[in-house]
């Protein structure tokens, strides 16, 4: 499989209550929730690969400025998810998921990657 691809990377302020995120939309979605707001983004593959010296290089530069890194999916792809999440702690960073999963479905697919988390936004989106 790919490694994790984004197609939105952005300074987001409402996202997460009370922080300044660096958020990342990952492409690949499996979920396929009716109304989905980010449709466009379920096909695998598409966007900008997110490498650890990317994610290093962005860091570095908002030093200061952000107070957690927001990831919109990925769970889809645990390790590569779990390095990243890992670069954001060491940077002292928050960090925030945005999953189509329920928790228990989370930590079915990984136990790995809710340790690192400070925020979780679950469940599928429903379009009532
Ligand atoms: S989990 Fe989120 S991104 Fe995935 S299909 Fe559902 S609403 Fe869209």
């Amino acid at each position: 499989m790919s490694g994790l691809k984004f197609t939105v990377e952005q300074i987001v302020w409402q996202e997460v209550p009370g922080e300044v995120s660096l958020a990342f939309l990952f492409s690949g979605c499996p979920l396929r929730c009716k109304g989905c707001h980010s449709a466009d983004t379920w096909k695998e593959g598409i966007g900008t690969e997110l490498t650890e010296e990317y994610l290093k290089g962005r860091l570095k530069r908002y030093r200061g400025l952000i107070s957690c890194v927001l990831f919109m999916g990925g769970e889809w792809q645990p390790e590569a998810l779990q390095k990243m999440l890992a670069i954001v702690a060491q940077e002292g960073l928050k960090a925030c998921l945005y999953t189509g999963l329920d928790r228990e479905e989370l930590e079915a697919v990984s136990d790995g990657i809710l340790p690192y988390l400070t925020y979780l936004k679950t469940g599928r989106w429903q379009m009532e």
